[in-house]
């Protein structure tokens, strides 16, 4: 087997930083290293296969991104990234695994959606990938079936509080999901939006003119995020069943967990790079030459955009510094403006819901640490060491430490990455909501499974160099 020596790097953990040479045979990492040790005499530069010079850089743990949706049917069109192209641009984006949610839809059995998940994403993915399951009709079928996710090494399913009439689950199947998932230690994943509440409003603002896509936001109020989010927290009290909320965009929701957390209570959050940088006023109340204002559906996601004057990006970026929120993962769901956003033209409901950004995750948290919000081994904890152990990963992945994986990104705080089509876009969109940001740092070079897969901004992986990996029960919980 291949051997690797990163030198010269300091690498960060979630718990500190130190300069130190990483080793790596084959597809592991076999020891971490004080700077230029030599083994039984031996210069171990010039007795590996492969030498990666990270000398002045961080030597991190790869990305893992537990929340994307490739090719997601979502309404009426198919999210636009396939599970190729997704994970390729996750990869120059020093992301090493992502877990993406497999469907079960009402009236489906949940191993027939699980199998199609499998389908799409085998043999096609650049990087390790494992599956939450979405259990969109929960009845006394899917119900008895879910035990058995966790042989499949599914180890979390989710439960909409939003969207009737698709993945809608209303409060008695979230109660018996939820006494499943307090006999097994599945953990329940929530997106937290009371769904009737919002499309009644959303209804009548349409019923008034008022369509753009602005509208979607004002129509999923605040309100209704955090309602939900309660509602959750005690029907998980209630039962017992772990929970973590997802995508949390509303400081009022992020008062309800850290509640719930000061109770004792196992609840987790999960933020968005969309719900720290973008907004209401500034994104979704966008207009351009060519859309007017319909630039700010590229914007249209659930939970929404919050408006900056009431403080929500502020809050979130202090919950992450609380720990009130423990992880970022994107909720990737791209859609082109054409043939897809565009569904929307006239009515802000049909917008096909989803932002883009599995590819700049790692770079846009970075920049948090270079304007002072987050420091250098929480950007780590954040991005990569928490989504492990909340995900039962911890150990092969989120670690640098013999043993683990050889999932490893070389990030240069030296260099510079411009974002936006023809600059750094590998995604499958016509458009990048991200356009126009700046990052003072640059990820150099990504290591999966022992295989340096980006270098350069080159990509030298294949597709089917990701596996599937089955993920163990959540490491928060006793
Ligand atoms: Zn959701
Ligand atoms: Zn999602």
């Amino acid at each position: 087997m291949a051997t690797t020596l990163i030198t010269g790097g300091t690498v960060v953990s979630a718990t500190g930083r130190a300069p130190a040479d990483v080793l790596v045979d084959g597809e592991t990492i076999v020891a971490v290293l004080a700077p230029g040790s030599q083994l039984l005499g031996t210069d171990l530069a010039r007795g590996v296969d492969t030498v990666v010079d990270a000398t002045g850089k961080y030597v991190i743990p790869g990305g893992i991104d537990a929340h994307t949706h490739m090719e997601l049917p979502f309404g009426g069109t198919n999210a636009s990234d396939t599970f190729e192209t997704g994970t390729r641009a996750a990869a120059h984006g020093g992301t090493t695994t992502i877990i993406d949610f497999a469907v079960q839809t009402y009236g489906q059995k949940v191993m027939d959606g699980l199998a199609a998940w499998h389908e799409k994403a085998a043999g096609n993915c650049a990087i390790d990938y494992g599956f939450h399951q979405i259990i969109g009709g929960v009845d006394a079928d899917s119900l008895a079936v879910m035990p058995s996710l966790v042989d499949e090494g599914i180890t979390s399913f989710k439960l909409f509080m939003a969207y009737p009439g698709v993945f809608y689950s209303d409060d008695a199947q979230i109660l018996k999901a939820m006494q499943v998932s307090a006999d097994t230690g599945l953990l329940t994943m929530m997106h937290a939006e009371n769904g009737p509440v919002i499309d009644v409003l959303a209804a009548q603002l349409a019923e008034e003119g008022k369509t753009d896509p602005y509208f979607h936001g004002i129509a999923r109020a605040w309100e209704m995020e955090e309602e939900a989010t309660h509602r959750a927290i005690m029907i998980a009290r209630l039962t017992g069943a772990p929970l973590y909320v997802v995508h949390v965009s509303a400081k009022q929701a992020v008062e309800q967990l850290a509640a719930a957390r000061d109770r004792g209570q196992n609840v987790f959050g999960e933020t968005c790079p969309q719900y720290l940088y973008l907004s209401l006023e500034e994104q979704l109340g966008a207009s351009s030459e060519e859309w007017g204002a319909f630039e700010g559906a590229k914007w249209v996601c659930s939970t929404p955009l919050r408006a900056r004057a009431e403080g929500h990006q502020h809050a979130m970026w202090q919950g992450l510094r609380t720990n009130d929120l423990q992880m970022v993962s994107t909720d990737h769901c791209p859609f082109c403006m054409k043939g897809q956003k565009e569904l929307g033209l006239g009515d802000f409901r049909k917008i096909p819901n989803g932002i883009g950004s599995v590819e700049h995750r790692m770079d846009l948290m970075y920049q948090g640490v270079v304007t002072g919000e987050i420091t250098l081994e929480r950007w780590v904890e954040l991005t990569s060491t928490t989504p492990a152990r909340m995900f039962g990963l911890y150990g092969k992945k989120g670690v640098i430490q013999p043993g683990a994986d050889a999932d490893i990104v070389v990030y240069d705080p030296n260099g510079h990455t411009s974002i936006g089509l023809g600059k750094t876009h590998h995604m499958n969109m016509d458009h990048s909501a991200w356009e126009g940001y700046e990052i003072d740092g640059h990820v150099d070079t990504v290591i999966s499974r022992g295989k340096v897969v980006v270098d350069d901004n080159q990509y030298l992986g294949a597709k089917g160099d990701g596996r599937f990996v089955k993920r163990g029960l959540s490491q928060y919980l006793v």
